[in-house]
């Protein structure tokens, strides 16, 4: 349960950092480097039906490792439900009741109202698909019984203050990952074109498509589609980052802080976690003073720079200031800009650290070590050893090996990550 603001001057209560997992190894990594609270998915009743999704043992295992770890679960039960999809409901809220799973995602109001019946004990959270963008509709929810609103993206800065103040629910909001060109992911897009409806988690994400146009006499003749001289990727939203204005949404009271990407990898996962963290322990230093006009403050520039290493689409704040317009989308390619990339996962820490390679690593190569508290140690690959202790020139995706390196790099620490630069420091692309 979140802690509420104070009414008292000061310095406001920090919000909830929330992660997605997709995996048991992504839920460790997002707790590693700072989540509060995760969220995952079953194979049935969430939106990432083709994400990794946790089955009944999965979803066990994933409550008990994150409540040792300190950090909250919820659980996706957001599809927009047919009635066919009522059968085996009641079971399965009841079994995430009995699991303890912190709190269920839901959209349906039929679901609200099922899970109310059936697992009483079971926290609800309305998922963003319910589109909540006003305070009257966030105070009916509350009366339904739910206790955290995630509000609809297509909110400003000054709605989410003023939701936030008329209604005492807990208030979660969407900071950074991929956008829906759609209203809040209510979308049939997918299903026009492939078949595959993501109001059931099964987006095959066609918003990312390059589209061309044919004339129906004249088969196989492709004409170039152009919105402007850039392209015609007609749908394809930037990314949205809010790390810039947590100054502000922190000042305004919300909860919780929820980045998006079950599908993405568990290097995304971690570095983003990181820069998040990273930012709201800045905040948690400041002096009580500095709140008074928190537009005013600012985020070590390392922050914003540490996003772009991440890959992005480009960046946009989406609605937080004015509704978006051609420039907070992408016409000329739906490719994220990579600017490193993972090479190793610490998994044991003895004399030198057993890391599990993602990318190949040679002898002499130049890499960086993810401290947890946001700060990276350059370092050089002196030696890698297999786990017979063979020296070995190479290690290879998979390979487990103990990894050397000349600089010394102190706390390495399990679950730690490694990564290469693929750009120079200072040499950052503009995002
Ligand atoms: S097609 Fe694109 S806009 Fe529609 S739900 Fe999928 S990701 Fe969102």
């Amino acid at each position: 349960m979140i802690e509420k603001q104070s009414k008292k001057a000061g310095p406001p209560v920090l919000p909830e950092l929330l992660a997605p997992a997709g995996s048991l190894e992504k839920l460790v990594i997002a707790g590693h480097y700072g989540a509060d609270a995760v969220y995952l998915g079953g194979p049935d009743y969430g939106l990432r039906a083709r994400a990794g999704t946790f089955d009944e043992a999965g979803l066990r295992q994933a409550a008990a490792l994150a409540h040792l770890a300190g950090v909250a679960v919820y659980v996706t039960v957001n599809i927009i439900a047919h009635n066919r999809d009522f059968a085996g409901l009641p079971d399965y809220l009841r079994l995430l009741q009995e699991i303890g799973v912190d709190a269920a995602i839901v959209a349906d109001p039929g679901i609200v109202a099922l899970a109310a019946s059936v697992a009483p004990e079971l926290p609800l959270h309305l998922s963003t698909q319910a589109n909540v963008t006003n305070a009257a509709a966030a105070e009916f929810w509350q009366s339904q019984g739910v206790r955290r609103i995630n509000l609809a993206r297509e909110l400003s800065l000054a709605e989410i203050r003023s939701i936030r103040q008329r209604c005492s629910a807990e208030i979660e909001i969407f900071v950074h990952g991929a956008l829906c060109i759609s209203y809040s992911g209510r979308c049939l897009l997918s299903h026009y074109l492939t078949g595959r409806d993501a109001n059931r988690g099964q987006c095959a994400q066609p918003c990312r498509y390059r589209y061309a146009l044919m004339e129906e006499q004249r088969p196989g003749q492709w004409y170039p589609i152009e919105e402007d001289e850039r392209g015609a990727y007609i749908f394809n939203a930037k990314d949205l980052c809010l790390l810039g204005r947590l100054p502000e949404l922190v000042a305004a009271g919300v909860d919780s802080l929820k980045i998006e990407g079950r599908m993405k990898s568990l290097f995304y996962v971690g570095s983003v976690v990181r820069a998040y963290r990273a930012a709201l322990d800045f905040l948690r230093g400041l002096d009580p003073d500095d709140w008074r006009r928190p537009e005013e403050i600012v985020l070590p520039k390392e922050l914003l720079d540490e996003i772009a290493l991440t890959g992005t689409r480009d960046l946009t704040m989406n609605f937080i200031d004015e509704p978006p317009g051609g420039s907070d989308m992408l016409y000329d390619s739906s490719r994220c800009v990579v600017q490193s990339e993972p090479v190793a996962v610490v998994r044991a820490v003895a004399s030198l650290p057993l890391v599990e390679i993602r990318n190949a690593l040679s002898v002499g190569e130049r890499i960086e070590y993810m401290h947890r508290n946001g700060r990276n140690s350059p370092a050089t690959v002196s030696a890698l050893f297999d786990e017979r202790w063979q020296p070995l020139q190479r290690a290879n995706p998979g390979n487990r090996v103990y990894l050397s390196l000349i600089e010394p790099v102190p706390g390495i620490a399990v679950h730690s990550l490694l990564r290469r630069r693929l750009t120079a420091p200072g040499e950052l692309a503009t995002t």
